[in-house]
């Protein structure tokens, strides 16, 4: 529906978008987004919808403000329905106002979602409240990018003091503000990227601030805030304090199944790279599957070894009366896909691995029983060699297959290429460590240290040559990243 949704993104925490944000890039055809909007929000939009980077970033201007206005006004007429996604508040210094003038005056329908603007931003998770009775009664938001353009001698005065746009300025405007009489002690601090897990932050006092800067090479977008407040900072600051903050974690789970493991990386405060390195697929041919569910009443026992092994084999099976036999689940996560469906696993090991399963019969009298186990095209032979052993028929047939993405070696390039290499990497199976090592250039893991869910996977890293620097106790998504929390602690 023709619409032109100006919409504030928030200041780079992708979670800080509004409810009613969120609910409108849902409804998008095409968001025209720039550099300080949070990328990720991009993903809430329907896949189907035209994503255009209209840029912002000053050295490379990817269109003039006159440009976007007529490339969204363009699209609403053609009847879609525009989210014009911008970084903080479209209203703060975003020209949000000078992109509707020219909306409203094309007379397209438009509304406005307000963002969390950088400051807000920077108060919550630098734990500087912008106002305190003790200290303020005057805060002052002001553009620091043209200083002659402002009277600092005035808002100077105030008590917090925000600037904007002013870290490629700083001398000038602190050299404005002590002329006008600010004291030189007072403490000043500059964030960048603030909310976001590669927040960085400098402080010291007013005096001291442009020293600083330099020294840390700190570069747009930062936000430079001035006043008494700043000094809470030390009791306040929860963000920088997080358990993984300034951490880099590689996941390497198939993209279909990352979302739990990197969300409670990102809420732990590190920084998440998705290097998907298994991709699941059907299989070209079910015969095999087919043939066994077809006969599936002949089965004593039922393994599965993962959730995707559940999920193939119900979408063949359809119907889950037909399952008869006993059912053995490898870990909690499958025994949990199988309960969603109100098939009872009677054996879960207390170890979730081969290991653990191939161990778990021993006390079952399995010798004469007909086991199937429907798993993944290629996988480990722990499981149906222990059960031979203990004299058991074993019929294997492949439910799915994993598969290396086509883009995955370009990403790994890409990852471990850069000059700051990641801190960690994180194995959820053996096959996403056999797959890594294939795709990554040689040596690209020197550095990084290692987490894996549990013995099987660190048993196939260590034939690789690599070490395991960290090991899930229980194998879970949470044990994974507790484990990486203790061994990363200081
Ligand atoms: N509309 C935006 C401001 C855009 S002007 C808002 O409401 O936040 C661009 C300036 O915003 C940057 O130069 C910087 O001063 C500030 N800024 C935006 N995002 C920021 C962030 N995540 N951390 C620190 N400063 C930020």
């Amino acid at each position: 529906m023709t619409k032109i949704y100006l919409v504030g993104g928030g200041p780079g925490d992708p979670e800080l978008i509004t409810i009613k944000g969120k609910r409108v890039l849902g409804l998008a055809d095409a968001v025209l987004y720039d550099h300080l909007a949070p990328e990720q929000l991009l993903d809430l939009a329907p896949p189907a919808a035209e994503r255009l980077y209209v840029g912002k970033k000053r050295a490379d201007h990817a269109y003039t403000q006159q440009e976007i206005c007529a490339m969204m006004i363009e699209r609403a007429r053609r009847g879609l329905t525009v989210v014009r996604l911008k970084g903080g508040d479209p209203f703060v210094f975003g020209r949000g106002g000078e992109e509707l003038e020219a909306v409203a005056e094309a007379g397209i329908p438009f509304e406005v979602v307000p963002g969390i603007t950088a400051p807000l931003g920077i108060a919550a998770y630098s734990g500087i409240p912008l106002t305190h009775r003790d200290y303020t009664s005057v805060l002052t938001f002001v553009p620091g990018h043209n200083v002659d353009a402002v009277d600092w001698s005035i808002v100077g005065r105030s008590d917090t003091l925000v600037v904007f746009m002013g870290i490629e300025h700083i001398d000038d405007i602190v050299g404005e503000l002590l002329r006008a009489g600010r004291s030189p002690l007072t403490p000043a601090v500059a964030v960048r990227w603030a909310t976001r897990p590669d927040q960085q932050t400098v402080s010291g006092t007013l005096e001291d601030l442009p020293r600083l800067i330099h020294a840390h090479g700190l570069t747009p977008p930062a936000t430079v805030l001035i006043g008494e407040v700043v000094r809470f900072r030390e009791r306040f600051s929860w963000f920088e304090r997080l358990p993984l903050f300034g951490a880099t974690v590689v996941v390497t789970r198939a993209r279909s199944q990352a979302g739990e493991l990197c969300d409670e990386l990102h809420r732990l405060g590190a920084r998440v790279v998705e290097l998907p390195a298994i991709e699941l697929r059907p299989m070209d041919d079910y015969s095999g599957l087919d043939a066994a569910i077809a006969r599936l009443g002949e089965y004593d026992w039922i393994v599965f070894t993962s959730t995707n092994a559940v999920d193939y084999f119900l979408e063949r099976l359809r119907d889950i009366r037909r399952i008869r036999g006993r059912v053995c689940a490898i870990g909690t996560a499958t025994r949990a896909a199988l309960e969603a469906v109100h098939v009872i696993p009677e054996l879960v090991p207390d170890e979730a691995s081969s290991e653990g399963v191939a161990a778990a019969f021993a006390s079952v009298a399995v010798s004469g029983a007909r086991v199937l186990l429907p798993r993944a095209s290629q996988a480990r032979e722990v499981i149906p060699e222990t059960l031979r052993a203990l004299g058991a028929t074993v019929d294997i047939v492949d439910a799915y297959r994993n598969i290396i993405p086509d883009d995955a070696a370009a990403r790994a390039q890409k990852i471990f290429g850069s000059s700051r290499k990641p801190d960690w990497i994180t194995f959820t199976s053996g096959s996403t460590v056999n797959n890594v090592i294939a795709i990554a250039p040689a040596g690209a893991l020197d550095g990084v240290r290692v987490a894996s869910i549990g013995p099987a996977t660190s048993a196939v890293v260590r034939r690789h040559g690599l070490r395991v620097d960290a090991e899930a106790r229980e194998a879970s998504v949470h044990g994974l990243v507790q484990a990486i929390v203790t061994a990363a602690a200081p």
